[in-house]
């Protein structure tokens, strides 16, 4: 009953603002997600909207630019927020893809099994931290081990693509996930910026590129805007990308490089959702020296664990809202 009419209404609003153009009403779609308005802000009243939902998840959008920020995260989107006769706009695309997964949808399946990739390994060291004498690919493992200890107290069953300094292909990783029958895959690693630069610094997190959409990191990553079989959880990973950058954020107060997106290849090929995390900078003076530090680590794995159980909170496996 509950999904009839969820389907409905998102139908009934939708074709009222499809009538107005092919973007939406930035404050009609928060409303119909069930976001109660709160004010609009700023000097001149197109450039930025607030609105707040029951649950007391926040939404900033500003005219122009790339990003929202829900509940203080940078969420990026795939066309810049619009306006149309002194409204903000969103676009359709980004009102599927980033809006109903996060304010709207929750996973379909209560994950259970979850596949930790500590980054790297092996021939392939990742990062290397030269003032502290430490490799990418010693800190992901590290990671990863705090982390499952923290999962498992949860109950959740808990496996690794590497417990030792092994080179793994990249397909590998994200085979393994089928093969495990995972419901969730957290590929770890850490960051660094140019050579010379010690001052970038900040965390991040990654989901898949939606089809036909952007990715917000150029890099290596796949240039094809086809669909990827882990295009399939497209709503699960935006929500479990948007959960754990938000207590990555909340935990370490690092600089909030935001929920992006990539064809990362252990990403692409996944059969279960999943998120490809950037703990910090190794490179930078300050951070370099905090992920050095099991503590710090610790903090990470300790956010990540309850974001997990954010995600898990949020299962609805009747709410299918998808148009
Ligand atoms: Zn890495």
């Amino acid at each position: 009953m509950r999904r009839v009419a969820a389907i409905l209404l998102l139908l009934a609003t939708g074709a009222l603002l499809r009538a107005a153009s092919t973007d939406y009403l930035l404050g009609e779609s928060v409303r119909q997600l069930g976001l109660r308005d709160v004010a609009r802000q700023g000097s001149d009243a197109r450039s930025s909207e607030r609105y707040a939902t029951r649950g007391g998840l926040a939404l900033y959008a500003e005219y122009s630019r790339d990003f929202i920020v829900v509940d203080g995260i940078k969420v990026m989107l795939d066309d810049p927020v619009g306006a149309q006769r002194g409204h903000l706009t969103i676009s359709k695309r980004d009102y599927d893809k980033v809006f109903v997964p996060i304010f709207w949808e929750g996973p379909r399946v209560a994950p259970r099994r979850i596949l930790l990739d500590p980054g790297h390994g092996g021939k392939d060291t990742g990062k290397v931290n030269g003032p502290f004498k430490y490799t990418e690919k010693s800190a992901t493992l590290d990671t990863a081990a705090r982390l499952k200890l923290l999962l498992e107290k949860q109950g959740y069953e808990v496996f690794f693509t590497r417990t030792k300094d092994v080179f793994l292909e990249l397909d590998d990783r994200a085979a393994l996930a089928s093969k495990l029958g995972a419901d969730l895959f957290i590929s770890l690693h850490y960051n660094a910026g140019p050579a010379g630069d010690t001052s970038a610094d900040g965390v991040e997190t990654y989901c898949l590129t939606p089809a036909g959409q952007r990715s917000t990191n150029a890099g290596k990553a796949k240039s094809t805007t086809a669909a990827e079989p882990g295009n399939r959880f497209d709503s699960a990973n935006a929500l479990l990308a948007w959960s754990i950058q938000r207590r990555m954020i909340r935990a370490t107060g690092a600089d909030d490089r935001g929920v992006r997106r990539a064809r990362f290849a252990v990403l692409r090929t996944l059969s279960c959702p999943g998120v490809l995390i950037e703990g910090g900078f190794m490179s930078s003076r300050r951070e370099g020296a905090l992920i050095a530090d099991g503590a710090y680590r610790q903090k990470i794995a300790e956010a990540i664990a309850a974001a997990v159980g954010d995600y898990a909170s949020r299962v609805r496996p009747a709410a299918k809202a998808g148009r």
